[in-house]
């Protein structure tokens, strides 16, 4: 590494490097780099995608595993239909998604049809691309969230952050959501009388988007997307279907806060994601 190179920039690349290590990948390979991109990097972000290992190799082709039906499997309560989830929508022009989600936005309005607004600061609708091709779906929001009204901006959004830099794409680049709009307090799971009157925004956001992978973040997204409570083990590793889209389950950035030990359990999850999309798999050691 040059001694000339930027502090800050250094900094950046060694702390996505010790990501790249906490996720098992511990071999990278060089490659010519074009001066004047290293000038374009931004040294507040975790690191250039120059930094990312790459694969000479394509990716191979994802087959989908049939569903396997050995978890015991819990009901979830019904959906209280408020406002009722829509039949899957046909897709949406994509000049049309903007306006889409601000229809969606607007019929929120200063909502009250649950408890979790008693507690609130600001709604947290979204944040991201409304054409994107991968989304990330949450629990809820959290007290930073909260705060400013956006998805993933605490810790454990800087985490889903470095989790989407390593599949090789820009947060800008996805769209994120979360099952209940407004924070749980305490940031407790949401109850299932409150996430069964949010999610239906949550699926007609889907509908407008029509992402073609989502990636639900930890087991409350996934027991409301997949309309049943089963355990996240059973859930990861094989790709499900919500609403005409491609779903794969992985751990809550949160939780891989608590135990970095799974990030590499999280990382072999978003591989499939990354394969579904035609993504460049790093290589691993
Ligand atoms: S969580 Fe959803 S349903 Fe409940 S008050 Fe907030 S926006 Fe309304």
């Amino acid at each position: 590494m040059p001694s000339s190179i930027d502090p800050a920039l250094q900094q950046a690349i060694a702390a996505r490097l010790r990501f790249y290590r906490d996720l098992g990948l511990t071999e990278f390979y060089r490659r010519p780099v074009d001066p004047s991109d290293l000038q374009t990097l931004d040294a507040s972000e975790t690191g250039p995608e120059e930094d990312a290992p790459r694969s000479a190799a394509d990716a191979p082709t994802f087959q989908i595993q049939p569903q396997a039906q050995t978890q015991e499997t819990t009901p979830i309560p019904p959906r209280k239909l408020v406002p009722t989830a829509p039949p899957v929508a046909p897709t949406a022009p994509q000049i049309d998604r903007v306006e889409a989600l601000r229809l969606i936005r607007e019929d929120i309005g200063d909502c009250t049809r649950c408890a979790l607004h008693r507690g609130r600061n600001k709604i947290v609708f979204a944040d991201g691309d409304p054409n994107a091709r991968l989304m990330f779906v949450g629990e809820g929001p959290g007290a930073d969230e909260d705060a400013q009204g956006l998805p993933f901006v605490g810790r454990a959004g800087q985490l889903l952050n470095n989790m989407i830099s390593a599949m090789g794409l820009k947060r800008e680049e996805v769209y994120i959501a979360n099952v209940v709009k407004c924070r749980p307090p305490g940031n407790r799971t949401p109850e299932p009388e409150e996430a069964n009157t949010c999610s239906p925004f949550l699926f007609r956001q889907i509908d407008v988007v029509r992402p073609e992978v989502i990636v639900a973040l930890g087991a409350t997204a996934a027991t409301y997307l997949l309309g049943q409570r089963q355990p996240l083990a059973g859930l990861r590793g094989r790709m499900h279907s919500v609403r005409g889209t491609r779903l794969i389950v992985t751990y809550h950035p949160a939780y891989l806060l608590r135990d970095p030990r799974q990030k590499k359990e999280a990382w072999a999850d978003l591989q499939i994601a990354m394969r579904e999309l035609g993504l460049k798999v790093p290589a691993r050691s």
